[in-house]
Parts: structure tokens; sequence; C-alpha cells
């Protein structure tokens, strides 16, 4: 069931507003370079299922390597609350952490991203994803 859940950065310029059903999409952890350093729980949001209900203008980007993923992040703050991830560019990865019901127990990753070796883990993603359907 879709369940509506809002979040920010720290200092509360960027709020925002999804809409996820978490048992169908389980918040994930990557070992990536930059996803290790930040501590971010990804949750995929569809474009259509975030809505910026402010401070779409105190947003930075940060981009490295491919330049694909656009890593934002509050310019006052530093708190990166959600981004467009190299695996699905056009979508949303939220920052579970940043969403105000956050909560260790009920928002515990389930699902791991091996984004150390990208290429590798995006095809075995992919490959998960087809059997699926
Ligand atoms: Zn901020």
């Amino acid at each position: 069931m879709l369940t509506h859940y809002e979040g920010g950065c720290h200092c509360g310029r960027v709020r925002f507003r999804i809409a996820v059903d978490l048992d169908e999409t389980p918040i994930g952890e990557c070992n990536c370079s930059i996803c290790t350093k930040k501590g971010i729980l990804h949750l995929p949001v569809a474009r259509e299922r975030l809505e910026i209900l402010s401070g779409s203008d105190d947003l930075a980007t940060y981009t490295f390597n491919t330049g694909t993923a656009r890593h934002l992040f509050c310019r006052h703050c530093g708190m990166h609350p959600f981004y467009h991830p190299r695996t699905d560019p056009e979508n949303y990865s939220v920052n579970a952490r940043c969403l105000d019901a956050y909560g260790p127990a009920t928002m515990a990753p389930r699902r791991r991203f091996d984004g150390r070796h990208w290429e590798d883990a995006f095809a075995r993603s992919q490959d998960e994803w087809a059997a699926r359907r």
C-alpha cells in the first residue's frame, strides 16, 4: 500500500513528500565510495512520487566518475535528502534517514548493492528485476 512520508535536510530548508510502498520497495544499502561515507539508506522513488515542498533552490549538485548520478545536497547544512542515482537517473533515491518517520527498526535495510563493483552489481540487479516480472 502506498504511504506518504515527509522528510527534509537538517536545517529544514529542503522539505519533500514521497509516496512509497515499503513492502514492495525495500530499503537498501550500498558499499560504493560515496554511499559509505554518507551512510545513506536508499529508498528508490519514482519521479512523479516525490514532491519537493520547499528548498529546491537550496540544493547543490555533486558529480564524479561517470557524472550520471546527480548527488544533491543542501548547500546550507550539507545534508543529502535525495538524489538521482546512476542506476536510475530519471528517478530518485531518497535517503531514508532523512524521513521524519525514520526508525532503525522499521526502516532497516533489506537489500545490498555492491556499488564498489557497479557494472556487475547493476547487471545482477537487472536480472533480479527481470525474474520478478
Ligand atoms: Zn539544509
